[in-house]
């Protein structure tokens, strides 16, 4: 499968490479949903020698993946292998749903957990959490540096599923990072945003069991501004 894109951080040395923004989920309030991937990318089109290519003239440290779920692309395998083995660089799959393992020549990956309770996940990503879950330990007794996020509903993945969900990481390691998103409404979802202090309240919740635990609270227009607002997503596209 082709890539869609890739942009480029001078600041962090780091190449962002996106697939075409297909998901194997269908999660409810997938940001997806107020601004499509594959809108700011366009059509997939690079092949992996182009990708080899463009990696091969920057001045790269690192390589993240993303785009919908990067490990649904089955040429995610090679283009790792080339940046890690042959360019020497620090790959990491920037945001992966956990459904399933990351190809070798992986050093890292931001894993979301969307619930820990199954019928919950299942109500917001149609899909069991059962691969998630066994994935992620996985990942984690093979060495792979994991991160994990969720996002915060309120009345819906509230302050006790987090609370499931943070325990469940800190019985692997509760030096693992953890970082949780305020829910910002999407169309057709039935859900309020929460305040900055109902996510406060919740990461403090999540400071009971872990160490590294971040939140943000993003509004609406925060999220569609992102490349503006946080030097993090100021890349520039040069493929
Ligand atoms: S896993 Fe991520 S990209 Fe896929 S539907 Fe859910 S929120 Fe959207």
């Amino acid at each position: 499968m082709p890539f869609s894109m890739v942009t480029y951080s001078r600041r962090f040395k780091r190449a962002n490479i996106y697939s075409d923004g297909r998901c194997n989920f269908r999660c409810r309030g997938c940001s997806y949903n107020l601004n499509p991937p594959t809108k700011a990318s366009g059509p997939a089109l690079l092949t992996v020698e182009r990708v080899k290519e463009v990696l091969t003239e920057l001045d790269v440290e690192r390589v993240h993946f993303l785009g919908g779920e990067p490990t649904l692309n089955p040429d995610l395998a090679e283009v790792a292998r080339f940046a890690h083995k042959e360019l020497g660089l620090f790959t990491k799959i920037g945001h992966s749903n956990g459904s399933n393992m990351p190809p070798d020549h992986i050093d890292a990956v931001s894993v979301s957990i969307k619930a820990f309770d199954d019928a919950l996940h299942r109500e917001y990503t149609g899909v069991s959490n059962a691969p998630v879950l066994a994935n992620f330990k996985t990942m984690y007794q093979r060495g792979i540096q994991v991160d994990a996020s969720s996002v915060f509903i309120p009345e819906f993945i509230d302050l006790g599923e987090i609370e499931r969900i943070v325990r469940f990481i800190a019985s692997l390691d509760p030096e693992i990072p953890y970082h949780i998103t305020g829910y910002v409404p999407v169309p057709g979802a039935p859900w309020r945003a929460p305040t900055r202090e109902e996510v406060e309240e919740a990461a403090d919740v999540a400071r009971r069991y872990l160490a590294h635990v971040t939140f943000s609270a993003l509004t609406q227009d925060d999220l569609l501004h992102l490349r503006e607002r946080d030097v993090r997503y100021q890349s520039v596209r040069v493929a």
